[in-house]
């Protein structure tokens, strides 16, 4: 088994680079800590995917969604934060040195920093996996370009599937919006900005049952929740948009999760981010199932690096740290 440096042990590992990882890394680069980012394959998070971002303080006219991750990561990189751009694939955290893997590469630290976002639901279709890249899509930002004057639909009710099916208007001559419910879970002004747009119908009280096609998709299969009644729906490409599941599978049985897996944070009296193991952090989407905002999980970010200083200041040999670690 390989490992980092001789076994070096290190004051903070970042894992995770959305808004709140990214930010993280920029206050412990700034905090002296020399954090190491392990960015993961899909760096950058979900605002990767997203198109304007109009809400993020400082942009007055919107900055699109990788361009503020790329600053981000710049920021973080001026202030000496390290990068690596592979997915972690086993994590012990429960000791005063945390252990952290990429393969065979072991990597140790103080702390550590969880910021690992959350991943796009599916409906979960047989065909919906089948025919996701042939018509089927969780991003509209990445595909949305490929359905040019084509009918597409757009599955979610909240302000992902109105952003989403507003944004697809650009390139598509159709899309349809299909909601399980007759309220909307999206905030008024996307509902309206959605509802106002000539190219989108809205289908609510509609479920998609299947997704058809062969070699691509054709049409989706809908019920009306309501009447039962089915029919059909010929279409080039469905995206969905139901929500998020937060990526702590790494974690389980090491840090405690709620119900819906989010990392349970504030569990020590000084440290909102703390998790239930002393030196292990949380931020961002990971442990925040209402507002998950960019500018939220950045507010977190920075939390959790503060966090993580004032938990390395407290260990008396900070300095002091050779001593050689089993893997
Ligand atoms: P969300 O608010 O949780 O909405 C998910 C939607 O998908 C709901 O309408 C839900 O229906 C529906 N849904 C869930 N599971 C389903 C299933 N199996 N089949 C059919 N429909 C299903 O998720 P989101 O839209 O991704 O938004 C997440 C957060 O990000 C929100 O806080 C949102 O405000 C924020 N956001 C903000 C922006 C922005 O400001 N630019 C853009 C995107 C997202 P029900 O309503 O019936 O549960």
């Amino acid at each position: 088994m390989t490992s980092n440096n001789g076994n070096e042990i290190r004051k903070v590992i970042i894992v995770g680079s959305g808004p709140a990882g990214l930010t993280a890394a920029i206050y412990t680069g700034r905090g002296r800590l020399d954090p190491l980012v392990i960015e993961g394959y899909q760096a950058g998070g979900q605002l990767m995917t997203t198109t304007e971002v109009e809400n993020f303080p400082g942009f007055k006219d919107g900055i699109m969604g990788p361009e503020l991750m790329m600053e981000f990561r710049a920021q973080a990189e001026r202030f000496g934060a390290e990068f690596i751009t592979k997915n972690v694939t086993k994590v012990d955290l429960t000791g005063d040195i945390k252990k952290v893997w990429i393969g065979d590469d072991l990597y140790l630290a103080r702390s550590v920093i969880i910021s690992t976002g959350a991943s796009a639901n599916l409906l979960g279709l047989e065909n919906e996996s089948r025919l996701m890249g042939r018509g089927v899509s969780s991003c509209a930002t990445c595909d949305g370009f490929f359905f040019r004057d084509k009918t597409i639909a757009v599955v979610g009710g909240g302000d992902s599937a109105m952003e989403e099916a507003t944004f697809l208007t650009r390139f598509a001559s159709k899309v349809y919006i299909i909601h399980r419910r007759e309220g909307f879970r999206a905030s008024k002004i996307m509902l309206e900005k959605a509802e106002n747009n000539p190219k989108i119908e809205f289908l609510t009280n509609t479920i998609v049952t299947d997704a058809l096609g062969e070699d691509a998709l054709t049409a989706v299969k809908l019920q009306n929740t309501q009447t039962g009644a089915e029919s059909e729906l010929p279409l080039d490409g469905l995206f969905i948009a139901i929500g998020h599941t937060p990526n702590t599978q790494l974690f389980a049985n090491q840090i405690e999760v709620d119900e819906k897996g989010y990392i349970l944070t504030s569990q020590d009296k000084s440290h909102v981010t703390a998790t239930n193991i002393p030196g292990v952090f949380a931020c961002g989407d990971v442990q925040d199932k209402r507002y998950r905002q960019a500018i939220t999980a950045a507010g977190s970010g920075c939390s959790a690096a503060l966090d993580a200083e004032h938990y390395l200041e407290s260990l008396p040999e900070l300095e002091e740290v050779s001593e050689p670690v089993a893997a």
